[in-house]
């Protein structure tokens, strides 16, 4: 008989057990479960259920047992009530009054973990103060911010100083989004003393949204077309903990003006955000990556420069002398992409612009697609 059944209500059951058998967990010997090795497998309540099941010491050859019966044997009606059970385990608790049709929450268009957080929600199951207090852990259930009611999930989530008054109802994918953000906010405030405004709240899960659809959008245009341009050439995100600065410069001759783009990007293909960028100030490991093949191949030669530009590339080559662990790639304009818009944004800017965990609109984009393809590849 094989352990199936169980190992797979199990999470986190560990990969080593999937294969394993019933018999291997009984000291057949002794006619006894290995209990040690029982608790090890399963949870603690699950553990108490196996080694309460009796083993036949004589050695009896595995049989199967149908559930749902008081004897153990087929019946009509047995199967009857198996398939009920069934049907209302797939409509979730609808059938038991519950107001809320789970169907529609698993199709909401939201990352998983908000689906996860929502379900823990709905079904009452965040150590809120009044959760904490039936399970006896606290004693006043109030709720720390507005101390005017309990902290219920109803209160915490939705009615505490109406903070969700405004949000239409039919909004479901950024309520579900700005409730977990709520949370989060709640848990900062008891226990790091941060407070975070509730406008804050609601803009960042409308960022955090619209980039996780956008992400979906651009997911399927690239399913359609994985390539384009040179084939094959796009940006890769780096390695480990090198952080990769892609740059573009140019000229527009019509404004006479010279412009620059730079992005950072780490190994998630993420642009730093400022702490980031703070805790790697160091800059120990940097790939440098532009298309302009001529100023890469100068930097990395030995013969002095005599270009235009001669004198910046005998100054980078004096940086990177003394830093081993920088380098200077080339990437066709392909793999460039942020780089060369925001330089052509940088061109209608007269002083110096620096998005720190956001971009302007357009280059977003691009810069999701390009971890797209990062992902993909
Ligand atoms: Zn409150």
């Amino acid at each position: 008989m094989e352990l199936f059944g169980i190992t797979e209500a199990r999470t986190g059951l560990e990969g080593r057990y999937c294969d394993a058998k019933v018999d291997e967990l009984i000291d057949g010997r002794r006619g006894v479960w290995k209990e040690e090795l029982v608790k090890e497998v399963f949870t603690e309540d699950e553990a108490k259920i196996v080694c309460s099941l009796p083993i036949s010491k004589s050695g009896l050859p595995d049989k199967q047992i149908l559930g749902y019966t008081k004897d153990g044997l087929f019946s009509v009606k047995s199967a009857y009530h198996m398939e009920m059970c069934r049907k209302r385990r797939e409509k979730g608790e609808k059938s038991e009054g519950s107001w809320f049709d789970w169907r529609k929450l698993w199709n909401l268009n939201v990352p998983g973990v908000v689906k996860v957080f929502l379900w823990k929600a709905l079904n009452d199951c965040l150590p809120t103060r009044n959760n904490l207090k039936k399970r006896k852990v606290i004693e006043d259930a109030y709720c720390p911010i507005c101390g005017t009611e309990e902290e219920t999930v109803t209160h915490a989530l939705w009615s505490c100083r109406g903070l969700l008054s405004l949000v239409a109802k039919e909004d479901l994918e950024l309520v579900a989004v700005v409730m977990r953000g709520v949370w989060f906010r709640r848990n900062a405030f008891i226990f790091e003393k941060k407070f975070t405004g509730p406008g804050t709240v609601i803009e960042q899960a409308t960022v955090s949204l619209e980039n996780f659809q956008m992400a979906q959008t651009i997911r399927k245009e690239v399913r359609v077309r994985p390539e384009w341009g040179r084939k094959g050439c796009r940006w890769k995100a780096p390695v480990g903990d090198f952080i990769k600065v892609n740059w573009d410069a140019g000229m527009s001759v019509k404004d006479g003006r010279v412009g620059t783009g730079v992005v950072i990007r780490d190994g998630n293909g993420e642009v730093l955000r400022a702490m980031k960028l703070c805790a790697k100030l160091n800059f120990e490991n940097v790939i440098f990556e532009g298309d302009a093949l001529a100023v890469v191949k100068a930097i990395n030669g030995e013969r002095e420069s005599w270009e235009w530009y001669g004198q910046l590339v005998e100054d980078m080559k004096g940086v990177l002398k003394n830093r081993k662990r920088w380098s200077v790639q080339h990437v066709f304009k392909e793999g460039n992409q942020v780089a060369h818009h925001l330089f052509k944004v940088s061109l209608s800017f007269i002083e110096e612009q620096i998005w720190m965990e956001c971009c302007p609109p357009e280059v977003q984009k691009i810069v999701i697609q390009e971890n797209l393809y990062t992902v993909n590849s």
